[in-house]
């Protein structure tokens, strides 16, 4: 498959790899262009700019940061949109608002191209071991075809049906609870420390009983011991990811005050300085607010 990839941060680079390594031909944009020199090495075309790495009927692959970013490289002067026709594909990777999913859903309908949206779970680390899970939701024919690439990407891919929304919605069901098990981890580490019990000792006990989960033990072995460098999913996205699931939630009229909670701990710690941690670092903020002084990790 003929792909453009858009976006090589630390999730796209390594997906964009997985995609040359399963063979298919991939042209390459990246706003900081030195960021692709390691994929052209490799046989990737660098283009000059976001369009210029598709074709009008080509599938198109996005791994931007947030919302402002995803417009810029779709609906900004040099964006793909303008460039796809009928049968050209965006596979739009991000974590980005429901409501922006919906709208480019709608742009491309009314120009014949397709929307697909392929949110994923899993750090970069995952992505790189080909371990991502991905969900996928738009038009059939679209998903069907763009599904080789996906598989190239990940471990399993789930088909969520022809509405691109309800990927986004479960994707950010998602990480609202993984916010909420760092949130949970660190309050219980944080009692037991100030109770005389080691933060690691509580996490390899609660690990290795009721809740021997990955996410659990992965997670709890960073809030442990405080590693929160380098970020493998940075704390100002999870802020991003917040202030998403809250503005979902508002829209639905859904209370959901442990996310409203959570977006406090990540605005309070980016007003710390602490926004390039990794978004387990909220967890200084609950042995902050315990009279603890944790430093600000390592
Ligand atoms: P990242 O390392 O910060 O990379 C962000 C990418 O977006 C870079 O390619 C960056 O370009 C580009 N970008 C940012 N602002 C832009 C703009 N205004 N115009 C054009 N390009 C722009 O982030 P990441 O961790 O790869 O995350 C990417 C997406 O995947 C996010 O939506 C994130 O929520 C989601 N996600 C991340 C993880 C994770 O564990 N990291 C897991 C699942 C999903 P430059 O290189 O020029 O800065």
């Amino acid at each position: 498959m003929e792909i453009g990839f858009i976006g090589l941060g630390s999730m796209g680079y390594p997906m964009a790899e997985n995609l040359l390594k399963a063979g298919h031909a991939l042209a390459i944009w990246n706003r900081s262009r030195e960021k692709g020199e390691g994929l052209a090495s490799q046989g990737a075309r660098q283009a000059g700019r976001p369009a210029d790495a598709v074709s009008a009927d080509g599938v198109a692959i996005t791994m931007v940061a947030d919302d402002a970013a995803l417009e810029s490289v779709v609906l900004g002067p040099d964006g793909i949109l303008e460039k796809l026709g009928p049968g050209g594909v965006h596979v739009s990777m991000s974590t980005i608002s429901p409501a922006l999913s919906a709208r480019l859903a709608e742009l491309h309908r009314a120009r014949g191209s397709h929307y697909v949206a392929a949110p994923v779970f899993g750090r970069p680390d995952a992505a790189a071991a080909k371990m991502l899970f991905v969900l996928c939701a738009g038009p059939a024919a679209a998903c069907e075809r763009v599904r080789p690439a996906l598989e190239a990407m990940g471990q399993k891919v789930f088909p969520l049906g022809e509405e691109p929304v309800h990927a986004n919605i479960i994707k950010l069901g998602g990480n609202f609870m993984i916010m909420s098990v760092i949130e949970a981890m660190a309050e219980a580490m944080t009692l037991g420390e100030k109770h005389g019990v080691p933060r690691e000792k509580t996490m390899e006990v609660l690990t290795q009983s009721i809740f021997p989960a990955p996410l659990f033990v992965n997670y709890g072995k960073q809030i442990a011991a405080h590693a929160y460098r380098p970020a493998r999913f940075k704390l100002s996205l999870g802020l991003k990811d917040a202030n998403l699931v809250l503005g979902a939630a508002a829209r639905a009229q859904v209370p959901m005050p442990l996310a409203a909670l959570m977006q406090g701990r990540y605005l309070a710690a980016v007003a710390k300085g602490r926004a390039d941690l990794d978004w387990t670092a909220a967890a200084l903020n609950v042995a902050e607010d315990a009279g603890l002084d944790p430093g600000d990790g390592h």
